[in-house]
């Protein structure tokens, strides 16, 4: 099994259920290596594992839009180009660690995934493959907001009543320079926002329900698991 200390301190029930969950992924997710990266069934399994652990209790089925996973060496930097209202073209590198788009493929950067130096490993609650992967579970339901995928339209507006004000007051403690749990990044938009806080939610759960209690009970609630609590 994975040695990431937030896989670790799961239950041997969890556990054998993560595996198993894990191996169904495997199955049927493909795996492709760019620039000549050699995906080995360790990779693989590592990804799956971490991919698989916020829906160990929804289903491996949140996850059928899509088959691909794409694993490049290091962080991808990609060419961009935004119009602005002159109409004028502004192209920018934008660097990757992953990236989900709607239908697949989930892009990562294996040195984000498993960084080679243990301390940045353990600093924070960054996690790639659980940002990438809430990313997906936003995108069930189209273009991605920062809502995933809901039964009705009543969930949808109590789901919005907490993130909104969640997601406000956060992007004024940044504005302000107050140190948060959550990575600055999040304030970026709502998308950003769910995907940063669902990584908070898994690696750091005891320190994100202190710091922001309504949002940890959102999240608890969506993926059924109370991690703080281990
Ligand atoms: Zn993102």
């Amino acid at each position: 099994m994975v040695r990431l200390p937030f896989i670790a301190r799961r239950s041997p029930q969890d556990l054998a259920r993560l595996r198993r969950m894990a191996s169904l992924f495997l199955d049927r997710k493909e795996f492709s290596g760019a620039g000549g990266f050699i995906v080995d069934d360790a990779i693989a399994l590592s990804v799956a594992l971490q991919a698989c652990l916020p829906i160990l209790e929804l289903g491996i089925e949140q996850y059928d839009a899509f088959v691909g996973i794409v694993l490049h060496a290091d962080a991808v930097v990609a060419e961009r180009e935004i119009t602005d209202e002159q109409g004028i073209v502004h192209r920018y590198d934008e660097v990757l660690a992953g990236e989900a788009m709607e239908g697949g493929p989930v892009m990562l950067s294996w040195a984000d995934v498993h960084p080679a130096d243990a301390a940045d490993a353990a600093s924070g609650a960054y996690n790639v493959v659980i940002h990438e992967f809430a990313h997906v579970l936003d995108m069930r339901d189209g273009a991605p907001d920062g809502v995933p995928l809901l039964s009705s339209a009543k969930e949808r507006a109590a789901w919005l009543a907490v993130l909104t004000p969640e997601y406000d007051r956060f992007c004024e403690r940044v504005v302000c320079g107050h140190d948060t749990v959550l990575d600055a990044y999040a304030a970026e938009s709502p998308d950003e926002f769910f995907a940063v806080a669902s990584e908070g939610f898994f690696v750091t759960p005891g320190e994100l329900k202190e710091e922001q209690p309504a949002l940890y009970r959102l999240l608890a609630s969506y993926y059924r698991q109370d991690p703080a609590s281990l």
